[in-house]
């Protein structure tokens, strides 16, 4: 027998605003912070769904945002899934053309964008006025005057959109399968693929990532996900926060290092989450201003791996990093590196070998590793395979995409494309992306182990690790570090290069050092290795020659 209700968003947020109705919501505005609670939440959403309902959005109608993370741009989370309708959250970072083929794609009808990023979309607009012609209607995430002077028609500013509406909103009983969320990933090579979250995917997300075992929420946190609302929910936060009753805090357009100091100190966040870029940058600043991190308790830090000397120094601090992976066809939290109760008696060193593995799959999750002969790899930590992974709120498909469809899923598990190692403990370590490891000689060197081994250097801010092609050897690694400022740039080179050799294979060793000013990301934060690789499509780059023992049993 089902149940009474199907698993859907809108009870998290009645709950909220009922049980939890003075707790607030804290966003940093273009017009500065702004704060309101629940019980005000909870209005302004029902205020949305009725002017969405007076616009002609229908349920399965797709609603865009363009925008940062703030209290209006939360609003759009429970308000557009809530009347049936399905939020597409769109990257502004994306190149034109990225954004021109999304938009027809997903056919959006009405499209919310943030005054500082409305002229981008403007530009894309009128560049392909085609690709936009669904968009009936362009709202901007302010009052009136802050709409700026840009060619989107018509154009209105949200709460003149929103303002005038009953604060009454009879909400739909909606089925489970209801599409509720969108989001496109940027894969490595094609068109972005568009993945639709339904109600029952986020539900089941925010139910166990709010656990224990997942990102740990109750109702006494604030929670400040930096990482941003466009970026597969910011990682379901603002979900699960709400299902949990907890404060949320919002840092707004572009946040540096000094605001997100400021928020975390005024607010007391407890927890907080992004890549680990966002971290680089919170960690110099509070070298050189004082900060009290005190309210801080735990940082999710995932999208990309983070460093173990990133954990340390965060402990250092009395912060708690929780290692976490997920990709944007997952919702998208899939594992999270939580010590198991009997390992905090091991020692130090044991323990940070653990806790920066990419960790434990949240409870409702089942995978498998498979080797490119088709076979399981045993949980040893040491054969790797390709992660293949299924369960509630993993998609099984991408939208209009059969032929990636076909190369991304079997027989139900969506094939990750990350190249992964499972210890006898359950623990996955991620060893590459499939597109990403280099074959040297015939065997595989992993970039992300070289990256975190030269990331462990006091004098390295950043670094990647390219396979370039090479005559003898097919591919070999190349290193690509951004120096620390105090850096003695003239050894540095074979310093790392030394350090590598004493801890990997001789044929690890990467041919080369090229010193960057940073290493280049994509829309999401990630090392774009893809500009690297088309920046140093040259041979020249490799001056040192590799090492007779490039490939192993020649060492
Ligand atoms: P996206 O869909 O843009 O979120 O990207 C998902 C991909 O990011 C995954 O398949 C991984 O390759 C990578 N990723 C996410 N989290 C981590 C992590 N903690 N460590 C290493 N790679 C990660």
């Amino acid at each position: 027998m089902p149940g009474s209700t199907d698993q859907t968003l809108r009870p998290f947020c009645w709950r909220a605003a009922r049980m939890f109705a003075d707790r607030e919501i804290v966003s940093r505005t273009h017009a500065g912070i702004e704060r309101y609670d629940y019980a005000t939440y909870d209005n302004r959403t029902a205020q949305l769904a009725n002017a969405l309902e007076k616009a002609g959005i229908e349920r399965g109608d797709r609603v865009a945002t363009v925008c940062w993370n703030h209290h209006r741009h939360f609003e759009t989370y429970f308000g557009v899934p809530g009347t049936g309708a399905q939020l597409h959250t769109i990257n502004p970072l994306l190149p034109d053309e990225h954004l021109q083929y999304i938009v027809a794609n997903a056919d959006d009808r009405l499209l919310f964008v943030d005054p500082s990023l409305a002229e981008k979309l403007a530009g894309a607009a009128s560049d392909d006025p085609g690709s936009f012609e669904s968009v009936e209607r362009f709202v901007v995430m302010g009052e009136a005057d802050s709409v700026p002077d840009v060619d989107l028609d018509p154009l209105t500013d949200y709460e003149s959109f929103v303002g005038e509406h009953s604060t009454d909103y009879d909400w739909p009983r909606l089925p489970g399968e209801q599409p509720a969320g969108m989001c496109y990933t940027s894969g490595t090579t094609g068109k972005p693929k568009g993945v639709e979250y339904t109600q029952e995917m986020l539900w089941a997300h925010a139910m166990a990532t709010m656990t224990p075992q997942g990102l740990d929420i109750d109702a006494d946190d604030v929670v400040m996900p930096v990482v941003p609302m466009f970026h597969v929910n910011a990682w379901g936060m603002p979900f699960t926060t709400t299902a949990a009753g907890a404060k949320h805090v919002y840092p707004g357009p572009s946040p540096d290092p000094a605001d997100l100091a400021d928020l975390i100190e005024e607010e007391e966040v407890t927890l907080t989450a992004g890549v680990p870029t966002v971290w680089i940058g919170l960690l110099e600043h509070i070298e050189e201003e004082e900060v009290d991190l005190s309210s801080l308790e735990r940082i999710v830090i995932g999208g990309s791996a983070a460093p173990e000397s990133m954990i340390r120094r965060f402990d250092d601090l009395g912060v708690e990093v929780m290692h976490a992976w997920g990709m944007t066809e997952m919702s998208p939290i899939g594992s999270v590196s939580h010590l198991k109760p009997e390992m905090e008696d091991w020692d130090a060193e044991r323990r940070y070998e653990k806790r920066a593995k990419q960790g434990l799959m949240v409870p409702g999750l089942e995978f498998n590793v498979i080797d490119d002969a088709g076979e399981k790899v045993p949980w040893d930590g040491e054969e790797f395979g390709e992660l293949w992974i299924r369960g509630p709120w993993v998609t099984t498909e991408y939208y209009e995409r059969p032929e990636a469809n076909e190369e991304d899923f079997e027989d139900g598990w969506l094939k990750t494309g990350d190249i992964v190692t499972i210890d006898s403990d359950g623990y996955m370590e991620i060893v590459d992306r499939t597109k990403d490891v280099i074959k040297s000689g015939g065997e595989w060197i992993s970039s992300v182990e070289l990256e975190n081994a030269l990331m462990a250097h006091n004098d390295v801010a950043e670094a990647t690790v390219i396979g370039v092609p090479h005559e003898r050897w097919q591919e070999r690694p190349v290193a690509f570090v951004v120096p620390g400022a105090n850096a003695d740039r003239e050894n540095l080179g074979e310093e790392v290069l030394d350090m590598i050799e004493a801890e990997y294979p001789k044929w690890w060793r990467p041919d080369d050092v090229v010193y960057i000013d940073e290493v280049p990301k994509t829309a999401t934060g990630k090392f774009d290795k893809k500009v690297l690789r088309e920046e140093y499509d040259d041979e020249s780059i490799v001056e040192g020659e590799a090492p007779e023992e490039a490939a192993p049993g020649t060492d």
